[in-house]
């Protein structure tokens, strides 16, 4: 998917690929909706063996990136009600906020945890011919 962007950190993080090769998996399944396995990942990428959890707790603060994205959702979402139904009460806000964020729940999380190694990490083109020198 979206293979023109390769290098750049959209890449990684709509491909949930590891932030520095862009070719290892970071989650164990790409169905978000796999709620047994949705928040699972790999330790170390398959290809360059970046460790994705640099330091322990180190996704805690993937929580500020969730709480962003549902803010962002909210607004959203009450924008496109405001716009296509002006007459709407104020339940209809808060009950169409409440079920986007419940539903885009698994999402979001893995979507935060993403963007949040991709702040610290960046696309590293010799990663993996680093890595081949090694072995
Ligand atoms: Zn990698």
């Amino acid at each position: 998917m979206l293979s023109n962007l390769k290098g750049k950190r959209l890449y990684s993080i709509l491909n949930s690929k590891c932030p520095r090769c862009h070719e290892g998996d970071f989650h164990l399944t790409n169905n978000p909706y796999d709620l047994k396995n949705f928040g699972k990942n790999h330790e170390k990428c398959s290809e360059c063996e970046y460790r994705f959890e640099k330091e322990p707790g180190f996704f805690y603060g993937a929580m500020y990136v969730s709480y962003g994205l549902a803010i962002a959702f909210s607004v959203a979402i009450g924008v496109a009600i405001l716009v296509l139904f002006p007459s709407a009460t104020y339940v209809v806000y808060i009950a169409a906020i409440l079920l986007v964020i419940v539903g885009t729940m698994p999402l979001t999380f893995r979507l935060s945890r993403v963007i949040w190694m991709n702040l610290f990490q960046h696309f590293d083109p010799k990663a993996l011919q680093n890595d081949q020198t090694k072995n």
